[in-house]
């Protein structure tokens, strides 16, 4: 198999990385290299910086109507090579091979709401603010924007953020994670085929030598950043340090509360996707479920039985459920929490160590694991473990499961399982959490809604996608006018 040298894609064209530091890409389930993706320099990066700020004028004055076209053509080459872009993601990321389409797709309909931008960007006014005297918004384009994104969606996060800055009139630049870069490689693709004027969209590979350059650079003015919570605190930080505007979406831990009139079996389908669909890499996962009373028992056993059953192996098998974490650091870090959770004082009702996966004796396979008995103190109830790994704790009530909730210092998703209309009201009322799921094992927003999340989970104001893509990637002019 070919290793591919992954190249930038600045000013129009591919160009190879001068910079002498890369890391290997490896496939999770076989762990054979399938890539090197160069760490490209400050200079690099300022160059991108560059090309963009050269191509936004002429950019900025095209109409939205032909920048809408531009998504329109975008989004039919993603559907033309749809399943090259959801292989890729396997292949770097191991995520089974649904999973993957799902990401293309939600990815996809970003682009699709983005193209609706000529209505979305339209601005308000009002006559006779004072006598002759009128007073209009505009939305403006505002210049160069970048994002910096996670491993785990490498695909559809940037997604979030592309479609409606370019379609507003910015000009573009993505830093994918370098562990994941390969599928931003083929996006790139058919955005050179859709053929966008030199400079509009870059490609820049690199790690935190390339973003620092990035915030550091006079000419970028703001930052989508995907990622985990010490990194978004920092950026977030540090794009204000730099008079930069910026959304940093960050890590989590999501509780799933079961009151005891849920449909348990539909609960537990439900429950089985959210905490260990893409091994449990997601920012939406449900690590933590709440059961409240007599909901504990046949919630325990039904998990039980679901998870045992759960298929593991590589992504690309169509009957796989569940595909390798995405390296040997995290397969360790999972690891080491299930041990803390021992030592803890939690029970292993599922112990997801040593499992086999035949025909692939090295990949970062951890089987589900759930543990019962947790306390809401404990490391494996407080930290994203970002893997396979479910706790159940018992809780007395609803009260005291919405008190558990928010003793997290996270506030990105949370569920309720119920069939009583009042607790679920209750639930989206006072949970402090950005996606709220009422009977959802994944509470994840679609295109033309913000991807919310609060607390440590999110820095910022404007989230990405939807209405709030559009007020992040403009700036509001005010018009005031009268005439003689
Ligand atoms: P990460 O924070 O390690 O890396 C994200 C990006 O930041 C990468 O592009 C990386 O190159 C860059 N980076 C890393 N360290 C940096 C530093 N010190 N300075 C500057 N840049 C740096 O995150 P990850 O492991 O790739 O992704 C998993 C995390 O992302 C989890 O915590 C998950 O919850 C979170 N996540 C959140 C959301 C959300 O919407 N809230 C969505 C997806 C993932």
């Amino acid at each position: 198999m070919d290793v591919k040298v992954l190249k930038n894609y600045v000013d129009g064209e591919w160009v190879e990385s001068l910079s002498e530091k890369s890391l290997e890409v490896r496939n999770p389930a076989t762990t054979e290299v399938i890539a090197r993706v160069p760490l490209s320099s400050a200079e690099e990066v300022e160059k991108a910086v560059q090309s963009a700020k050269k191509a936004f004028q002429e950019w900025r004055e095209t109409t939205p109507y032909t920048r809408a076209r531009y998504m329109f053509d975008l989004k039919i080459l993603m559907e033309e090579r749809f399943e090259d872009l959801a292989q890729i993601i396997v292949r770097e990321h191991g995520k089974i091979i649904d999973e993957a389409r799902g990401e293309v797709r939600r990815g996809i309909e970003n682009v699709e709401v983005a193209v609706g931008v000529p209505s979305m960007m339209m601005g308000y006014n009002m006559e006779d603010v004072a006598q002759g005297i009128d007073e209009t918004c505009v939305y403006q384009p505002a210049g160069v924007f970048c994002c910096v994104a996670p491993f785990n969606f490498p695909s559809m996060v940037p997604l979030w953020f592309l479609p409606y800055a370019v379609a507003c009139g910015n000009t573009y630049i993505i830093k994918p994670s370098e562990i994941c870069p390969m599928s931003m490689d083929i996006l790139f693709e058919l955005l050179d085929e859709v053929d966008f004027p030199p400079g509009v969209v870059n490609l820049v590979h690199g790690d935190k030598v390339a973003v620092d350059a990035l915030l550091e650079s006079p000419d970028v003015v703001g930052l989508s950043f995907v990622g985990s919570t010490p990194v978004a605190r920092y950026l977030y930080t540090k794009a204000a340090e730099h008079g930069k505007r910026a959304q940093c979406q960050a890590g989590a831990k999501n509780s799933l509360v079961v009151m005891p009139d849920a449909n348990i079996d539909q609960t537990v389908a439900s429950i089985m996707t959210s905490a260990f669909g893409t091994a449990g890499q997601r920012c939406l996962a449900g690590s933590l479920v709440l059961a409240v009373g007599d909901a504990y028992d046949p919630i325990v056993d039904k998990l039980l039985d679901a998870a045992t059953n759960i298929k593991v192996g590589d992504g690309m098998d169509e009957t796989v459920q569940m595909g390798p974490v995405i390296s040997k650091k995290s397969l360790e870090r999972v690891l080491s929490y299930i041990e803390i959770g021992e030592k803890e004082g939690a029970k292993l009702l599922l112990d997801g160590r040593n499992i086999q996966v035949e025909g692939y004796p090295q990949g970062y396979f951890v089987g589900p694991t759930i543990f019962t008995d947790v306390s809401p103190n404990m490391d494996i109830a407080c930290d994203e473990i970002f893997g396979p790994v479910l706790g159940i704790i018992r809780v007395d009530n609803f009260n005291q499961a919405v008190d558990v909730i928010h003793e997290s210092p996270y506030g990105n998703a949370a569920s309720i399982f119920t069939s009583s209309g009042k607790w679920a009201r209750e639930f989206k009322y006072r949970v402090e959490a950005g996606n709220i799921g009422v009977n959802i094992g994944i509470a994840a927003p679609i295109a033309s809604f913000p991807f919310s999340g609060m607390k440590d989970s999110f820095f910022g104001d404007l989230h990405g996608q939807g209405r709030d893509a559009i007020e992040f990637f403009t700036e509001r002019k005010v018009v005031i006018s009268r005439w003689f």
